[in-house]
């Protein structure tokens, strides 16, 4: 089937579901699905944060995009890597990134679980898939980014049939087994498995006594409302008021904890990682000013927009995220092991993506390692009766597999770091140049430093040398874990970020 065909297939789908409301307060009380919806919804925590400001920002285009925008909670969690999305696209200098594809790698991050996505009936992370191999012919190297040149100069152009990728069925089961379930996916994301039983405990227990305000409705879910509620997950404690019924309650009296601090982090390791920053402050606005930093600093900030929403609430108190989240990460927590198949376990910490890690970041994110062997040939081999006799059947552009009988002269590939700066032949380390000096300004601008450029950076500013202190801090795990819950709680600067790590009382 054609890609297009694909993809208009999955922009059509809709899943049924049927949805009790409360008249009265007009909410929804619950929504009773198969595991086709629930599966979607579990899909989100495989999310990496770049990915979801890129669907949402596609998202914005429908016309009840005013009515949506009334019922936004504020959320200095989306805003925040909203904004670093667009810090990040801003960058053009080509002083900063280790070739150009690093910049698309962050816009346009991977999946971590990407083949069990592939297997939901509606997904909505429209990344383009690793399936695809592009191959040198000349020193035998793969990647499976497209546009991408090999470390000899030449461009991967090869486009080998990849005999082992299978067609994906839509039958075929994701993070929940299907054995005909359903499930309730109450307004603040909480999933249960559906029984008499516990639809009757759980109303009293949510107060809903007067039987005649509850209306069952049925409903056809499309993907255009997977990604209202998506971003409801994110902003309110009720997505599935606010995209279903397009209201929301005037009762917000348990809404999360936002107002959080960083105290509650702690450190899970000692030792690992630390990075070194030089941290300039105002004394009289008592600010970071910027920080000078080389390129490890700054790749991890931007490596945030690779980071799975899973990954992030496992790492910090998922309560600590505005929306409901936390709530939906619980319940793949507490989910009946019978119920789920082998995947849910990585929908818990689904790490990043290979290739989108950025190995010197002092938190603790798996980074999953690309599948290293593959051999390539210009045919298969045809099967005779007569085993050692063995011919070759050309194919157009070549074949690329896991194993080596499957294809005729097999020679082995080796693997192609996407993010190596061209004609290189050393190993890369993250996104930015590692070595690179840069300065980050409190609004998390990056600009690249040479010693003139202090200077020059320095008398932009027009702030008076006396005012300014330098300071130099060690960011470690539990101080990257402070940064990022600072992240997820406040508008972000700097300020926020790194402030409680400075050295206060001596600003007085
Ligand atoms: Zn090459």
């Amino acid at each position: 089937m054609a890609p297009e065909q694909e993809d208009s297939q999955e922009e059509s789908r809709t899943i049924h579901v049927k949805i009790l409301v409360h008249k009265q307060s007009n909410k929804v009380v619950f929504v009773e699905a198969k595991k086709d919806f629930v599966d979607t919804l579990f899909s989100f925590l495989s999310l990496p944060l770049g990915t979801i400001v890129r669907l949402l920002a596609t998202n914005n285009n429908n016309n009840d995009q005013q009515q949506h925008q009334q019922l936004l909670e504020s959320s200095p969690f989306l805003d925040n890597i909203k904004y670093i999305y667009q810090t990040v696209q801003d960058i053009t200098s080509n002083d900063v990134w280790n070739n150009p594809l690093c910049k698309q790698m962050l816009l346009h991050p991977r999946n971590p679980c990407e083949s069990q996505c592939m297997k939901l009936f509606l997904n909505i992370d429209d990344t383009e898939p690793s399936s695809k191999f592009y191959v040198c012919d000349s020193c035998f190297k793969f990647t499976t980014f497209q546009n991408l040149d090999c470390t000899c100069g030449k461009p991967t152009n090869r486009q080998p049939r990849n005999l082992d990728s299978k067609r994906v069925d839509a039958q075929n089961q994701a993070f929940l087994r299907e054995n005909g379930s359903t499930f309730l996916v109450f307004d603040d994301l909480k999933i249960v498995q559906s029984s008499a039983m516990t639809t009757l405990s759980l109303l009293k227990e949510l107060g809903y006594s007067d039987l005649t305000q509850l209306e069952e409705i049925t409903h056809n879910i499309d993907k255009q409302e997977i990604l209202n509620l998506l971003k409801y997950s994110l902003t309110s404690h009720e997505p599935m008021t606010n995209t279903i019924l397009k209201s929301s309650s005037k009762y917000k009296g348990n809404l999360p904890n936002q107002s959080s601090s960083a105290e509650g982090v702690k450190p899970c390791a000692s030792g690992g990682t630390k990075m070194d920053v030089k941290v300039v402050r105002s004394i009289s606005q008592k600010k970071i000013i910027f920080v000078e930093a080389n390129g490890d600093f700054v790749g991890f900030i931007f490596s945030f927009l690779t980071m799975p929403l899973g990954s992030i609430v496992k790492l910090l108190d998922g309560n600590s995220i505005a929306g409901c989240v936390g709530n939906l990460y619980k319940s793949v927590e507490k989910m009946d092991s019978s119920l789920c198949t082998n995947s849910r376990t990585v929908l818990l910490n689904p790490g990043v993506a290979p290739y989108f890690g950025c190995p010197n970041q002092p938190l603790n994110i798996p980074d999953l390692q690309p599948p290293t062997t593959y051999y390539y040939g210009t045919g298969t081999p045809y099967e005779t009766y007569n085993y050692s006799l063995k011919r070759e059947v050309k194919v157009e552009g070549g074949v690329i597999s896991k194993t080596k009988e499957s294809i005729f002269n097999a020679r082995l590939l080796t693997a192609l770091d996407p993010k190596s700066p061209n004609m290189s032949r050393e190993g890369v380390v993250g996104f930015v140049q590692r070595l690179a000096l840069y300065g980050v300004g409190d609004d998390l601008k990056v600009k690249s430093l040479s010693a003139n450029s202090f200077l020059l950076y320095l008398k932009e500013l027009s702030l008076p040398i006396e005012d300014l202190q330098v300071e130099v801090i060690s960011i470690g795990e539990a101080e990257a874990l402070s940064f990022l819950k600072a992240f997820l709680t406040a508008k972000f600067t700097l300020t926020s970020g790194l402030g409680n790590l400075l050295d206060v009382p001596k600003l007085e």
